[in-house]
């Protein structure tokens, strides 16, 4: 499946908008993504892990906000939400993947939530093959990020076509 991941993103945006501003944080994209970036992976499944990595960065956050971001490169898209949040003490982070691991318990329960968000990142994304990684400085911030696959855009794949169309018919004219 092809899809536009910067609109994909714009969702999960729009969606989150109103739980960031209840904190007064807000939720953009890093810069402007002008032109679409095409990826082969499943939509609804990449939705998911949008939603989750951008939820938790609104609710471990207090001052600043997230961003959303986009690194191209050959093939591949690095997708990456990054908060000015709470961080994470480097002894967890390989731990916070774990299904029902939180930070501080107790801090944690009055966030509320279950601990399954992350879990569920990473079995979407190893579905994918690819992995989830994580950047975090306690105080300051974190940063998640994946990488997906660059597949065609639609005008690429419609440029194809025209000329797959244009050498069958000079074929068909050269056996007239
Ligand atoms: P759920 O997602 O099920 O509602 P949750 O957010 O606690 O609950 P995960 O999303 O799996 O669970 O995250 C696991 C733990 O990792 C969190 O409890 C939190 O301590 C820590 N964590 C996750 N994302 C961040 C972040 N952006 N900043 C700081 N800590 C984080
Ligand atoms: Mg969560």
């Amino acid at each position: 499946e092809h899809f536009n991941i910067v609109s994909i993103a714009e969702e999960v945006i729009d969606q989150m908008e109103s739980k960031a501003e209840d904190k007064n944080l807000t939720v953009r994209f890093d810069s402007a993504y002008e032109t679409p970036i095409f990826v082969h992976a499943d939509a609804d499944r990449i939705y998911r892990v949008l939603t989750n990595l951008v939820s938790n960065a609104i609710k471990y956050t207090l001052e600043g906000g997230v961003q959303i971001g986009f690194e191209v490169k050959s093939e591949k898209v690095l997708v990456y939400v990054k908060d000015t949040g709470v961080g994470i003490p480097p002894e967890h982070l390989t731990r916070i993947f774990e299904r029902f691991f939180r930070v501080e318990k107790s801090r944690s329960k009055e966030m509320g939530g279950t601990g399954l968000g992350l879990a569920i990142v990473k079995h979407i994304l190893e579905a994918h093959n690819t992995k989830v990684s994580v950047i975090s400085t306690v105080g300051k911030g974190s940063t998640f990020s994946f990488k997906l696959p660059i597949g065609q855009s639609a005008e690429e794949m419609e440029e194809e076509l025209e000329e797959e169309r244009l050498e069958l018919e000079s074929l068909g004219e050269d056996n007239r």
